[in-house]
């Protein structure tokens, strides 16, 4: 039985996926050609994509505006919680409260794929290769292998490796691991034996982790505890106004909507916590712009928190032959081909296979549409069309 699109991964930008084809009225037609998507997570109840501790980088609105009110997930929608969030939907809540919420649309997905006969969510099935050829994907991992006519890669992206010449150190910690709240412990002991915490990176993810160690930490973090390093300061995401914000001359326009930075700059608690730091607020920060050098403070015994950025999970892609084929990536970003939303192989697209989320994002202009979410952005919407 032939399928017609395969997805690796079941995080956020799947879920988008799904939601676009209700939001344009082609989501039976996804399912009677048939869909597998195949997740590594163990089973749903560990499925916990963006569950981190700290705000959203965006309006509430964000997440929800994509979703079609008289489609599938209506009834997500008609919570008590979420109704109050429709009614005030600038506001900002934490991304743990936003995880709950996509766990919803998740389980609404799960439910909709098991009445299908074509359609599938294979937990346990993380996808070690794929190979190409005329006909399609064959997507094979230590469960079997299976084919289809189209493939998305949604795997998301893991935090940059740091070179040795970077400061890569044995005990040092990642972002993401921080924000999940599972290095407590380790933070806690580095703060009473007196070594300071390193947070290397200008990105969102570095100014939430110092978000995060303030408010975590609270009361025994000594001065100068926190050292955050950066190679430049961070741009800044400004709203339009009627006044504009005195512009750097590297700041980003966004054609359609205005913002300042909109999807490179920092937004929302990260932010402000830019801002405190440089107004002086923590004595307990420092920042070091333009001296992104960790070595001379691993050398007296700092705690290095890498946030230096992400780079996209790629399973093996090999051609018919067998030939292993590298995908082109520009800025820890896949690229796509212009026309076709395609992702790209030496500079020619690869016939199907496409991208969404983290590590996917399109471009817009000079910057990568991330940084808010992949519900309502066109990604998801030019791929059902070049597949449906
Ligand atoms: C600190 C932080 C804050 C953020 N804040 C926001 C925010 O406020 N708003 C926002 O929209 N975004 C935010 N993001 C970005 C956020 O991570 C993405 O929007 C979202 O998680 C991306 O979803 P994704 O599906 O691309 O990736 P993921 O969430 O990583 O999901 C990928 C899925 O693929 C699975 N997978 C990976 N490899 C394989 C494989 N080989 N085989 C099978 N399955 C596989 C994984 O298990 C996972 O379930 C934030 C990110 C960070 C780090």
């Amino acid at each position: 039985m032939e399928t017609l699109l395969q997805i690796i991964g079941f995080g956020p930008a799947a879920l988008g996926l799904f939601i676009a084809a209700d939001r344009n009225g082609r989501l039976q037609a996804l399912l009677d050609g048939g869909v597998q998507v195949h997740e590594r997570s163990a089973s749903f109840s560990q499925w916990q994509c963006l569950a981190y501790a700290i705000e959203a980088n965006s309006p509430i609105a964000d997440f929800l505006r994509g979703i079609r009110s008289d489609g599938v997930f209506a009834q997500c929608l008609r919570q008590p919680q979420v109704q109050r969030w429709l009614q005030n939907p600038e506001q900002v809540v934490s991304l743990l409260e936003v995880s709950a919420f996509l766990r919803q649309l998740a389980q609404v997905i799960l439910d909709l794929c098991r009445d299908q006969p074509k359609a599938a969510i294979h937990f346990a099935h993380p996808v070690a290769s794929v190979r190409s050829s005329a006909s399609g994907f064959s997507v094979q991992g230590d469960w079997g292998s299976s084919h289809s006519r189209y493939l998305v890669l949604a795997c998301g992206a893991r935090v940059r490796e740091l070179l040795p010449q970077e400061g890569a150190a044995p005990a040092s910690l990642c972002s993401d691991r921080v924000l999940r709240g599972q290095a407590d412990p380790l933070l806690l002991q580095a703060l009473e034996q007196g070594r300071p915490l390193l947070v290397l990176g200008g990105s969102h993810s570095a100014f939430s982790v110092v978000g995060y160690l303030l408010q975590r930490f609270a009361g025994r973090l000594p001065a100068a505890a926190i050292q955050v390093l950066c190679r430049q300061r961070p741009a800044l995401w400004a709203a339009s106004a009627k006044v504009a914000p005195a512009l750097q001359a590297q700041d980003l326009i966004d054609a359609e909507s205005g913002e300042v930075n909109r999807f490179c700059g920092l937004r929302g608690a990260a932010r402000d916590t830019l801002l405190q730091i440089e107004a002086g607020t923590w004595a307990c920060v420092e920042l070091q712009i333009g001296n992104a050098d960790p070595r001379p403070w691993l050398s007296r015994g700092a705690l290095l928190i890498n946030a230096t950025g992400y780079r996209p999970r790629v399973p093996g892609l090999l051609n018919a032959t067998g030939v292993s084929l590298t995908l082109d990536e520009r800025d820890g970003n896949l690229c796509k081909h212009p026309q076709t939303h395609e992702l790209m192989v030496g500079g020619q697209a690869l016939p199907g296979l496409f991208g969404t989320g983290l590590g996917y994002a399109d471009r817009r202009g000079d910057t990568l549409e991330v940084g808010v979410n992949f519900f309502h952005g066109r990604c998801a919407g030019n791929i059902l069309h070049a597949v449906l």
